[in-house]
C-alpha cells in the first residue's frame, strides 16, 4: 500500500527520507505519477513539502540560489534567470513545465535530464539534506556520480555563481519532434572571457553517458583560446571524448556520436540549428 504525507519543513521530509529507504519525494509528480499510475509504484511512503523554503529563488545577487521544488514555469516567469529560460523551455509541454521541478530533473534518467546538463556547464552545487541536520553543498558532477548508489537524502536547492555575462552561457536541445521532443542530446555552454579569450570555459552534455556529463576535451581545447574557427575546429575534435551514448527509442548511440561535433560546432559559432 501507498501512504502519502505532508511535511510542513524541509527537515521533517529530510528525517523521514533518511529513515525510511522506502520513501520517495513527490515533487512536480510528472515521473513519480508514472511509476504510481502504471502500476510500478505500489509500497512505501510518498512524500509532498509544503515548505515555502523549497521553492524559493534568490537570483539577484552574485550566489544564485534556486530551491529544488522550483518548477520550469517558475524559472521561465523570472526575469533574472534569463539564461536559463532556454533549458526551462525546452522540458516538455506547458502542462508538464508547470509542474516539473529542477530538483526532480536531478533524478530523471537519460535521456531526461536537460536543465540538469544547464546546471552543470554552470558549475553547480547541490544541497543534500540528510536527517533533520542541515543541508550540505556537494558539486552537482559527484551528485550525479553517486545518484545510482541510492540513498542520498533530500535535495533542497541548487547552487552556482551568476554568469557575469549571460550572453556567455549557451544552451541547446537537438530533438526530432519540435517543440517538444525528448533530447537525442543536449549542449550547454558557459563560455567566460577577458581580454578576448576564453577563461575556465564549462561545456556539459546530455544524454550522451548515463548521466549529463562535462566535456572535458572540449573545455580543453578552448580554454585560454579566442573563440575563433580554429579553436571551434579544435573543440570539433574534441567532442566525443568520454562519451557513452546510449541506442534507445529515440536515436541510436552511432547517430548521437555522428551529430554532436556538428551541433557543438554551430552552437559554438552562433549558427542556427
Ligand atoms: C510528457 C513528458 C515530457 C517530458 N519531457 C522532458 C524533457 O523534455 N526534458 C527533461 O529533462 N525531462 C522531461 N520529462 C521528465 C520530467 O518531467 C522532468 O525531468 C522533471 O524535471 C522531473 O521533475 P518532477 O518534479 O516532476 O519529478 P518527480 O516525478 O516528482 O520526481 C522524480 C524522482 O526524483 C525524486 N526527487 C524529486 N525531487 C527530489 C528532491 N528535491 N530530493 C530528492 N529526491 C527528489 C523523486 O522522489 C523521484 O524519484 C518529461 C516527462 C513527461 C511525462
Amino acid at each position: 500500500m501507498l501512504d502519502v504525507r505532508s511535511c510542513a519543513s524541509l527537515s521533517e521530509a529530510a528525517g523521514i527520507i533518511s529513515g525510511d529507504r522506502q520513501a520517495l519525494l513527490i515533487a512536480g509528480g510528472t515521473l513519480v505519477m508514472r511509476e504510481v499510475n502504471e502500476g510500478r509504484l505500489t509500497e512505501g511512503t510518498l512524500l509532498r513539502v509544503t515548505d515555502p523554503a523549497f521553492r524559493q529563488v534568490n537570483a539577484s545577487g552574485g550566489r544564485v540560489e534556486i530551491g529544488a521544488g522550483v518548477t520550469m514555469a517558475m524559472v521561465l516567469a523570472n526575469r533574472d534567470l534569463s539564461y536559463l529560460h532556454a533549458p526551462a523551455r525546452g522540458i516538455g509541454g506547458p502542462a508538464i513545465r508547470t509542474m516539473a521541478t529542477i530538483g526532480g530533473n536531478l533524478f530523471a534518467e537519460t535521456p531526461y535530464g536537460d536543465f540538469t546538463v544547464a546546471l552543470l556547464a554552470l558549475g553547480a552545487e547541490v544541497v543534500v539534506q540528510a536527517g533533520y541536520g542541515s543541508g550540505r553543498a556537494v558539486p552537482l558532477e559527484d551528485f550525479l556520480a553517486g545518484r545510482e548508489r541510492g540513498g542520498q537524502g533530500l535535495v533542497t536547492a541548487v547552487q552556482f555563481a551568476r554568469p557575469q555575462n549571460p550572453s556567455e552561457f549557451l544552451f541547446r536541445k537537438i530533438s526530432r519532434v519540435k517543440p517538444k521532443g525528448i533530447s537525442v542530446l543536449s549542449i550547454a555552454a558557459h563560455l567566460p572571457t577577458s581580454g578576448g579569450r576564453l577563461v575556465q570555459p564549462r561545456v556539459a552534455y546530455g544524454a550522451m553517458a548515463p548521466v549529463p556529463m562535462r566535456a572535458r576535451g572540449v573545455e580543453r581545447a578552448l580554454d585560454g583560446k579566442p573563440l575563433d574557427t580554429a579553436a571551434i575546429q579544435a573543440a570539433k575534435q574534441a567532442a566525443l571524448e568520454g562519451t557513452r551514448p546510449a541506442t534507445d527509442a529515440i536515436a541510436s548511440d552511432w547517430y548521437r556520436r555522428e551529430i554532436l561535433p556538428v551541433h557543438l560546432g554551430r552552437l559554438l559559432a552562433g549558427e542556427p540549428r
